[in-house]
This record gives C-alpha cells, sequence and structure tokens, in this order.
C-alpha cells in the first residue's frame, strides 16, 4: 500500500470518501463487532466519567476496572475484546468513546498518513476491506 503515498493525498481522500459512501451503507456493523475485538479506545476523562455514570459506578471504580493509564495522561480501555461488547453490540452505545464512533475513520482527511492503522484492520474489518479493494481498482494498482 505504500504506492498511494505517491499518489495526491487530497484526491486520493476524496476517493476513500466516494467508496466509503457506498460501502458503509451495505454492511451491518451489528453482525460484526470486529473492530470492538481488537481496537485499542482511547478515552478522555470526559468520557470515563460519562460511562461510570452510565454503569453507576464510581469513577475510581471505572478506572480501576477498566482502564490502562499510561504516561501523559494516555487512558486505554484495558481488555480486548471490549468489556463492553456483548452479543457483538455496545452496552454502552450511546455513551461510546469518541474512537470508536470514529471508527474505521475513512471519512477523516489525511488517510495515507494512517495506512498502518487501516492496514491493521484490513482482514477484520468488511468496510476498510472492500473500500481498500475499491481504491485499489480506482488507482490501478497493480501487483
Ligand atoms: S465501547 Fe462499545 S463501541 Fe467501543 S469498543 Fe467497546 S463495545 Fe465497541
Ligand atoms: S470492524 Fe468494521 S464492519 Fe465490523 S463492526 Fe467494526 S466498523 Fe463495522
Amino acid at each position: 500500500m505504500e504506492f498511494l503515498k505517491e499518489l495526491n493525498e487530497e484526491q486520493v481522500d476524496a476517493e476513500v470518501v466516494r467508496l466509503n459512501a457506498i460501502v458503509e451503507p451495505q454492511i451491518n456493523c451489528t453482525s460484526c463487532g470486529n473492530c470492538c475485538k481488537s481496537l485499542m479506545v482511547n478515552i478522555t476523562s470526559e468520557e470515563a466519567d460519562r460511562a461510570a455514570k452510565r454503569l453507576e459506578v464510581t469513577r475510581e471504580e471505572f478506572d480501576e476496572r477498566y482502564v490502562e493509564k499510561g504516561s501523559h495522561e494516555l487512558m486505554i480501555l484495558n481488555q480486548m475484546p471490549c468489556h463492553f461488547l456483548s452479543n457483538n453490540a455496545c452496552t454502552i452505545y450511546e455513551d461510546r468513546f469518541a474512537g470508536c464512533r470514529e471508527f474505521p475513520a475513512l471519512h477523516l482527511p489525511q488517510f495515507t498518513q494512517r495506512l498502518f492503522t487501516v492496514m491493521m484492520h484490513y482482514e477484520r474489518c468488511p468496510i476498510i476491506f472492500n473500500v481498500m479493494e475499491g481504491l485499489k481498482t480506482s488507482t490501478s494498482f497493480q501487483s
């Protein structure tokens, strides 16, 4: 996929957005849930407060049970699959974290700078898989 970095970044972004708009409506995330089994989710303090309230636990309990703390106040969920996934559904859906809402983030700019992350999920996420296959065709990728 390194060849994508040679292309015009804005044109690649536009093509990914176009393909994503075609592919995404055809995929039923609730019958997949793969990202929730493999995503490293960063969370903010505000998001942790909101999730703790929803789960009716104190913030201290929430952090102790679900959060791994790194440097620079970085917080990530401490388990994969995610604690809050049940029967392929998110049990805190309305209060899920920004990283969950964004994924697979194909609508965001600077796609070619996120290729490593994208390719990590290529085989797990049908949206990414199909967009990447479409991108290969539309950019005339040969391999
Ligand atoms: S919080 Fe919900 S959407 Fe986010 S990874 Fe966990 S189960 Fe998935
Ligand atoms: S891995 Fe992709 S298709 Fe599956 S639930 Fe996550 S975003 Fe949807």
